[in-house]
C-alpha cells in the first residue's frame, strides 16, 4: 500500500511506525523545515528551547510501553521537578504526583527514528488533495494526488492520512463527506515567550502552573534534563531562561499584537508570578494559532472514510496532548491497514 501522510508531528510519527512494520510505502509531506510539529524545539546558544509542548504524560498501557522504549534508547527522560501553583498572588508547592517526560535533547528527539528511511518532503505545504477515480486505473477505489504550495504534484497514493490541525484538514477536504465530522474550533491559540534574563532570579521554583492573570505556565528551561548546550563549557555561564505561555483567552484577544507588546506583557507576568524584579536581556515570541485542545468541545475520535481510504488523526481527534496524538496516529494506521486486509480478502 502506497500511503501519503500530511504532517510530521507526533501523530504522523506514530502512524509511520505502524505502517513501516507492515511494509507500506510511505511519503510524508511537512510544511516546516523539520519534524516535530507542536513538539518541536528551537536550537539556541544556551541549549534547546521548547516553545510548544513542555512535557508529556503517559496513562495508556501501549503508550507507557512506547515511552519506556524511548527511555531505554536515551531519547526521553523524566523531568523530575515538583511544580508550583500561583493563585491570587500566592505561590504554593503542588502536591501532584504526576510523572512528566521530556524528549532529550530536544522535545521531538524520539520522533526522529520513526521518520528515518521514509520518503519525507520538508517545506512542502500541501494545498490541494484530489481523489481520482478512473476506469483505466487498476485500483477500483481510486487514487490520491497531492499538490503543494510550491507547485509540486505527487500521485499514485492508495490512501491519505491527514494529521494537520482540524481547520487545515477541513480546508484541504472541502466537499468530502468526512468534513461534516471535523470539529473546527477544537484547538485554541497560545502565545509562547522565551525570556532570557540579564541576572539570576535566585528563586527555587522550576515550573509554575498559573491559575489567574494572563499567563498559564512559567518554567525554567535549564531545569529540564539534557537541555544545556555542549558549547557552554560551564553550565553556570548560561543565562536564566524562562518560558511563559499565555492563556488561550489572552492569546485570542492579543492574536495580532506585536512581539514587542507580547514580550513586555510576558516580562510583567514573570515579575508578578516570581515576585522578583527581572531584567530581560533577550526574548523570543512564538504565536501558535492552533495550540492546545479546547475542553468545551467533545473529541470526535479518529476519522476514517473507508471508501476514499482517507483517515484524519491528530491530538484534536482524541482530546489533545502528546499521548492522544500518538494514540490517534496508531489508530489511524491500524484502520488503513485493516481496510487493506479486508479488500485483499475480497479479491
Ligand atoms: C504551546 C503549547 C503547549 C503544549 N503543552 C503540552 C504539554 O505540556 N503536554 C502535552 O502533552 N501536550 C502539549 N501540547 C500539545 C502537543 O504539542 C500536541 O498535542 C501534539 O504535539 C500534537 O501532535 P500532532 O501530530 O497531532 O499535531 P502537530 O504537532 O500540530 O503536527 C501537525 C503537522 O502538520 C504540519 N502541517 C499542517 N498543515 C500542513 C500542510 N497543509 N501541509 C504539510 N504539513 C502541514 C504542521 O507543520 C505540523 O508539523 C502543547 C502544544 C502547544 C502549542
Amino acid at each position: 500500500m502506497n500511503i501519503a501522510i500530511i504532517g510530521a508531528g507526533v501523530s504522523a510519527a506514530a502512524a509511520v511506525g505502524v505502517l513501516k512494520q507492515h511494509g507500506c510505502q510511505i511519503s510524508v509531506f511537512e510544511k516546516s523545515r523539520g519534524p516535530g510539529g507542536r513538539m518541536s524545539s528551537k536550537r539556541a546558544l544556551a541549549g534547546s528551547l521548547d516553545l510548544g509542548a513542555q512535557y508529556f504524560t503517559a496513562r495508556d498501557a501501549g503508550f507507557i510501553a512506547q515511552v519506556e522504549q524511548w527511555r531505554s534508547q536515551g531519547l526521553v527522560q523524566i523531568w523530575s521537578m515538583q511544580p508550583w501553583v500561583s493563585e491570587h498572588g500566592v505561590l504554593s508547592r503542588s502536591d501532584d504526583q504526576q510523572i512528566r517526560y521530556v524528549g532529550t535533547s530536544t522535545m521531538h528527539q524520539m520522533l526522529i527514528p520513526a521518520f528515518s528511511g521514509v520518503d519525507i518532503h520538508y517545506q512542502s505545504k500541501i494545498n490541494e488533495l484530489s481523489f481520482i477515480t478512473s476506469n483505466v486505473s487498476s485500483h477500483s477505489q481510486g487514487q490520491w494526488q497531492l499538490c503543494s504550495e510550491q507547485g509540486e504534484c505527487y500521485g499514485g497514493f492508495d490512501a491519505v492520512l491527514l494529521t494537520c490541525p482540524p481547520e487545515q484538514s477541513y480546508q484541504l477536504l472541502i466537499g468530502a463527506p468526512v468534513c461534516a465530522q471535523i470539529p473546527r474550533q477544537s484547538l485554541v491559540p497560545c502565545w509562547a515567550v522565551l525570556l532570557e534574563l540579564a541576572a539570576p532570579t535566585h528563586v527555587s521554583m522550576d515550573a509554575i502552573f498559573v491559575k489567574d492573570g494572563a499567563a498559564s505556565w512559567v518554567a525554567r528551561q535549564s531545569s529540564k534534563p539534557g537541555r544545556q548546550s555542549a558549547r557552554l563549557r560551564d553550565v553556570s555561564e548560561a543565562p536564566e531562561q524562562w518560558l511563559l505561555h499565555f492563556t488561550a483567552d489572552f492569546s485570542a484577544a492579543e492574536l495580532e499584537a506585536s512581539a514587542e507588546r507580547i514580550t513586555e506583557l510576558a516580562a510583567a507576568e514573570l515579575v508578578r508570578v516570581l515576585e522578583r524584579t527581572v531584567e530581560v536581556a533577550a526574548a523570543l515570541c512564538h504565536r501558535w494559532l492552533y495550540a492546545s485542545y479546547n475542553p468545551a468541545i467533545a473529541p470526535c475520535g479518529v476519522l476514517y472514510d473507508a471508501k476514499m481510504q482517507l483517515a484524519l488523526a491528530g491530538d484534536w481527534t482524541l482530546g489533545g496532548r502528546v499521548e492522544n496524538a500518538w494514540l490517534s496516529g496508531v489508530t489511524a494506521a491500524e484502520q488503513l491497514l485493516s481496510a487493506r486486509h479486508k479488500s485483499g480478502q475480497q479479491r
